[in-house]
């Protein structure tokens, strides 16, 4: 089929917008009438550095980023952030600890003062705790990749929606159960459950900051719902989200993180401490200063796919006056009319999540009609297939129909699958 018949469902890479990758084409041949194409141009020319910052800004305008945030370019995906915020969140607290016992003093100086080591030994030995909250497959990679770094002993699972839920995903644990850490170095969430369809409705009540503005520091992986909805920035220490569902193309990774957090105002400790100290030290790469203080320039960065995600942005801005809640209210009501679809045919689908929190962008389902679910689900999706509706398979690790509704499914899109569910469960 043509890239026009098709309407492509699949959970990332997802669809890109024609009229961007139209561009980009020419772009990769010439970018510019440079004669070099824009992935032959050196990531140090002035051109790569007005394509990042333009990138940057044109994210803060739409997320509205405060300024005290920075956005970075990493590599190594929504998995590399998994071992990234761990290094770099455990490096603060270390950090923090290390001044609470003696503010005036360095690393250097520390390492020389066998009676304060001594004590910041026993504080990580008894204190460091990263929580996590673990409600689908991607958190619960995280926290275990946090348990193969740092030790099981400093990862605490605050809540793990699998313990009441029949040990599925699928809800979202009460607050009033999470077992939070007194001081912990993160709290840790995904925000879009990919594989699961759970997203969290807002950011939870519990982890808000109080009035003077200090509260924990909470972290959330975005990369599957980023750019769909208004996030309250403030209440985060970092976010973080692969480029390839609503950004742009495989390949970039993007950290906005609150400037407090590094240097100079917090610097990670030397290597040497954290050897002294038995924790781990950061492959230079992750270090989220190391990449802030080179514009995300220290090493060679894909300036192809931070142009594709700046393109987007810049559709994104001009197709939404008033930014990102513009697409907040279109996704809403593509969601609606899915799930209404859905839910239409109690005796022909079920939803699998709850549905207090079920994903607005990926919409996971069971097709139970005739009582045998492996073949229905097959018919469903051959005749999706057929029809120019592709991508509808869930994640290989929970079977089922996944119809992954990010940005770049249109509302005609979105109501050509409804109008498909609908005449399926009638057929
Ligand atoms: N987090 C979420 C929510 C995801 O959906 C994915 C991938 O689909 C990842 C993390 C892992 O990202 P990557 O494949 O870029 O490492």
């Amino acid at each position: 089929p043509s890239r026009s018949e098709i309407t492509y469902f699949g959970a990332g890479p997802a669809l890109l917008p024609t009229d961007v990758l139209e561009q980009a084409a020419e772009a990769l041949l010439d970018y510019q009438s440079t004669g070099l194409g824009i992935a032959e141009h050196s990531h140090r020319s002035e051109l790569a550095t007005n394509i990042i910052n333009e990138a940057k800004a044109d994210l803060a305008t739409y997320l509205d980023i405060p300024e005290d945030y920075e956005v970075l370019f990493m590599q190594g995906g929504g998995s590399g952030e998994f071992a990234a915020t761990v290094y770099n969140f455990v490096g603060a607290w270390v950090t923090r600890k290390r001044r609470a016992l003696s503010s005036k003093k360095t690393d250097e100086e520390f390492l020389n003062e066998p009676a304060l080591m001594q004590e910041l030994r026993n504080a990580v030995g008894s204190e460091l705790k990263i929580d996590y909250l673990i409600t689908g497959g991607w958190s619960q990679k995280a926290a275990a990749e946090a348990q193969r770094l740092l030790g099981p002993e400093h990862v605490n699972i605050a809540a793990d929606a699998r313990q009441s839920n029949n040990a599925k995903f699928g809800t979202i644990p009460d607050e009033s159960t999470w077992k939070l850490s007194k001081d912990a170095a993160m709290v840790y969430y995904c925000d879009n459950e990919t594989v699961d369809g759970v997203e969290f409705p807002g950011f939870p009540k519990c982890l808000e900051p109080g009035p003077d503005g200090t509260g924990p520091i909470v972290v959330a992986d975005m990369s599957s719902n980023i750019l769909s909805r208004r996030i309250p920035v403030r209440n985060f220490s970092a976010i973080f989200f692969g480029a390839q569902k609503n950004l742009g193309s495989t390949g970039v990774t993007v950290v906005v993180i609150k400037k407090d957090l590094l240097p100079p105002k917090t610097p990670q400790p030397s290597a040497a401490l954290l050897r002294k100290l038995s924790l781990p030290v950061p492959p230079i790469i992750l270090e989220y200063g190391t990449i802030a203080k080179n514009n995300s320039l220290y090493n060679t960065l894909s300036i192809f796919d931070v142009y594709i995600a700046g393109q987007v942005l810049k559709k994104l801005l001009r197709s939404y006056p008033n930014k990102v809640e513009g697409q907040e209210a279109v996704s809403e009501k593509k969601t609606q009319l899915l799930y209404g679809a859905l839910e239409a045919h109690p005796d022909v689908y079920k939803v699998v999540p709850d549905k207090s929190v079920r994903s607005r962008m990926n919409i996971c389902f069971r097709v139970t009609k005739g009582g045998d679910v492996d073949a229905a689900e097959k018919a469903f999706l051959k005749e999706a297939t057929a029809q120019g509706l592709t991508g509808l398979k869930g994640h290989r690790s929970v079977g089922g129909i996944r119809a992954s509704n990010y940005n770049s499914i249109t509302p005609e899109g979105a109501e050509k699958l409804a109008k498909f569910i609908d005449a399926f469960a009638k057929s």
